[in-house]
């Protein structure tokens, strides 16, 4: 298969330059791969909502300064059987690190000893993740349920809800600041560590878009890392 399979339009030629890749971060292995057992781990009381583990071929071995320093919201613009297959696709040049699909089941394609191809060489430095459905930019309508104004994440929104934990683990693990900048419209090279895909430098994506509920999505972060 070469092409996009019908249903997955977003990503794809995110490989960062080779030139602009650090030498590797000779690390000791703090988060082992023996450790990264699907639901096993709990962090400081967030468990790891992963639900499921397909490995794509899609990825740049370790973190350039040796941990990554945030994580890149994405929308897929598509669905996510296709995306999930598009992005272990070596033909794609793209992955993420999770897709999350909208009933909340989380697909992890890429280790997190690991660098995903999401955001070019910016993402070189994020945790990459994919949620179903479109940014309201596309034709691919948004799954998500929770208004962009509101103060909490709709009880029923469990894509969001999934999302946040997801978020809220890998930020407690990794010790990366919960942190966005709100700026309307979004900034590139922006400093917000939990990042819109269209805050990224280098990238000309636009998603989540302006429809992204982010004040009740990081208010749901810092609650699932209180342990809430
Ligand atoms: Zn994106």
């Amino acid at each position: 298969m070469t092409e996009k399979p019908e249903g997955a339009t977003h990503l794809q030629n995110e490989v960062p330059d080779e030139e602009n890749i650090e030498p590797e971060f000779d690390a000791p292995l703090r988060a082992s791969r023996d450790t990264e057992v699907m639901l096993a781990a709990t962090v400081k009381g967030v468990p790891n909502p992963t639900d499921k583990q397909v490995w794509s071929p899609n990825f740049t071995k370790g973190w350039p300064r040796g941990a990554p320093n945030g994580v890149t919201i994405h929308t897929e613009e598509g669905w996510h059987d296709p995306s999930v297959s598009w992005l272990c696709n070596r033909e794609s040049w793209a992955s993420a690190h999770y897709c999350v699909r909208r009933d909340g089941h989380i697909v992890q394609l890429v280790r997190q000893d690991d660098r995903a191809w999401h955001a070019r060489d910016s993402g070189m430095y994020y945790f990459g993740i994919e949620h179903e459905g479109g940014s309201g930019l596309g034709e691919v309508p948004i799954l998500w349920k929770t208004p962009k104004g509101a103060d909490d994440l709709r009880g029923d929104d469990e894509m969001l809800i999934q999302s946040a934990k997801l978020v809220a683990f890998l930020c407690t693990k990794w010790n990366i600041r919960i942190q966005h900048d709100f700026d309307t419209p979004p900034v590139r090279n922006s400093t917000s560590h939990i990042a819109g895909h269209d805050q990224m430098s280098g990238n000309d994506h636009r998603d989540p878009g302006p429809e992204f509920p982010w004040k009740a999505y990081m208010r749901k972060v810092h609650q699932f890392a209180n342990g809430g």
